[in-house]
């Protein structure tokens, strides 16, 4: 599988706060850049040295998964058959998992690898 090495396209939220000694004038205010961690991009998608990662829609389809954001996604996934993981890092979904699958196999969950 072909490897490339480029800058994490990642968009993150990051607070930017000046002050001016002089003056008492100050605020903070909310960017959104990209990550800009060493990724490393492949096929499937890309994973980054700050934790991020992503699979491409296709993959995420051939293999029966999707991200979910929220228990409310995850739950939706879950009742069409396809198993929710992390948003964030493509791993186990670590929301409220007996909500979407019931105390008896949110353990079980905790065996799945990532996709990475
Ligand atoms: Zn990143």
């Amino acid at each position: 599988m072909a490897r490339t090495y480029a800058p994490c396209g990642w968009l993150v939220e990051r607070t930017v706060s000046w002050y001016d000694e002089e003056t008492g004038d100050g605020e903070g205010y909310d960017v959104v850049e990209e990550c800009g961690a060493a990724a490393v991009y492949t096929d499937r998608g890309f994973t980054c040295d700050a934790g991020h990662s992503h699979v491409t829609a296709e993959v995420r389809w051939n293999e029966g998964w999707d991200y979910a954001e929220d228990d409310g996604e995850a739950l939706r996934l879950s009742r069409a058959g396809t198993e929710p993981r992390d948003f964030v890092t493509g791993g186990t979904y670590r929301g409220s998992l007996e909500a979407v699958y019931g105390t008896a196999t949110a353990a079980a969950l905790d065996t799945l690898d990532p996709p990475f």
